[in-house]
């Protein structure tokens, strides 16, 4: 591909109405309705898979007092510099002020929702997950795009287990992880990330994690490269790079294992015997944040997004105006059917509609004239030009739909 040709997500972003950010809130985008389709869709992907493997929903505050970062090392590893932070006076007593923050991340707030009443061994993997936006004061000189914002998305989950089941979790979450990066054809490859400097917990619950970690990796005969020092303060992780189609390397899914964090919460279970073991906390993202994947996913197709994730899949040009009404009945069944279709009807050319349907790279043009009315059929044509002929609504639907299934 010629780099020199090749837009950035901004551009794009606003070529086609996606996203777009504005001096009124500083890394933060402003979601435009064609934009929030491709938003929605990944959220809907995103759940499918997770549901599928076991996962729970939840939900947990954006606001929270301060002393939960505090409690959980984040404060002090991150520094209440690159956090949100609200003195807010106490209600009954001026002369208190309380902390909140906006959180940056959820694990925290998780434990508490883990915490809710005692949890037993029957209960366990219990996988929580979570879309949760989360707000990080990145330096205005850093803030990019959709790359690098303030204000995230992360497709984020926690889940508590035993240590005996760590493989098993670990493992399936790789595997969710492989399926996911296939379908948008990313070249991607895993590394390791072991203990910091700075860190928390011990060194021997370090040791053993690490171990875990290398253990599931060989176990699936995954090759993983190496990120010395680059594990999470709280324990080491698996990172998945991925390669785009112009051969960047983005670091985006992560799978971390946690034996501080319930410590510092003090969680538990009781076990078959009547004991009261911590389990472990293992976080991971697929995405990382929703802001970030979609720039580099705009970037990789460049706009020409796969007809699964299309804002408009189908555009419907009439070739005269005595066409609109066999138009509107075609428009019709494709609602129906649940594909996202429009109907052209401006005072315009068919080749000036022709090309804006190209311009603004909708997978599927459907022309309609006299023969395709007198036939009951619609002359269909892909982005890439290919001419598929006069086709029947149903026989067009299940070549759509079956596309859209396997999200090529
Ligand atoms: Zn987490």
């Amino acid at each position: 591909m010629d780099q020199k040709k090749l837009k950035d997500h901004k551009q794009i972003g606003q070529e086609l109405e996606l996203f777009f950010t504005d001096d009124i809130a500083p890394g933060a985008p402003f979601w435009l309705p064609k934009g929030m389709v491709i938003f929605k869709e990944l959220e809907k992907y995103i759940r499918e898979l997770t549901e599928k493997a076991g996962y729970l929903e939840t939900s947990t505050p954006i606001m929270v007092k301060s002393e939960i970062f505090k409690q959980s090392g984040h404060w002090e590893k991150f520094g209440e510099h690159n956090m949100y932070n609200l003195q807010l006076s106490d209600e009954t007593d001026d002369s208190k002020p309380v902390s909140y923050t906006l959180k940056p991340m959820n694990c925290p707030e998780s434990t508490i929702l883990y915490r809710f009443r005692p949890r037993s061994y029957r209960e366990l993997p219990l996988r929580l997950s979570e879309i949760g936006r989360l707000h990080r004061r990145e330096k205005s000189g850093e803030v990019n795009g959709l790359l690098r914002v303030r204000q995230l998305t992360m497709d984020d989950a926690h889940i508590y287990a035993t240590e005996d089941q760590i493989p098993d979790e670990v493992g399936s979450i790789l595997d969710m992880m492989i399926e996911f990066y296939k379908s948008f054809n990313f070249e991607y490859e895993f590394r390791l990330a072991t203990r910091p400097d700075i860190r928390a917990g011990t060194d021997e619950n370090w040791g053993k994690a690490e171990k875990a970690l290398e253990n599931v990796l060989k176990e699936k005969g995954l090759k993983a490269g190496d990120k010395k020092g680059d594990g999470a303060f709280y324990g080491p992780k698996i990172d998945v790079h991925i390669k785009d189609a112009q051969g960047r390397d983005w670091q985006l899914a992560t799978v971390q294992l946690d034996f501080h964090q319930p410590e510092a919460f003090k969680l538990e279970y009781t076990d078959e015997k009547g004991n009261k073991p911590r389990p472990v906390m293992i976080h991971r993202a697929i995405f990382g944040s929703f802001e970030r994947f979609i720039a580099i996913l705009t970037e990789h197709f460049q706009g020409v997004f796969p007809t699964w994730l299309s804002p408009i899949q189908v555009q419907i040009i009439p070739i005269a105006d005595r066409h609109q009404k066999y138009s509107q009945i075609v428009l019709e069944q494709l609602k129906d059917a649940n594909i996202r279709a429009e109907l052209d009807n401006r005072q315009e050319t068919m080749q000036a509609k022709i090309r804006d349907a190209q311009t603004q790279k909708i997978p599927y043009m459907i022309i309609v004239g006299d023969r395709e009315e007198k036939e009951k059929k619609i002359a269909v044509r892909t982005k890439m030009g290919q001419d598929l002929g006069a086709l029947g609504v149903e026989e067009f639907l299940t070549r759509i739909n079956s596309e859209i299934e396997s999200k090529v």
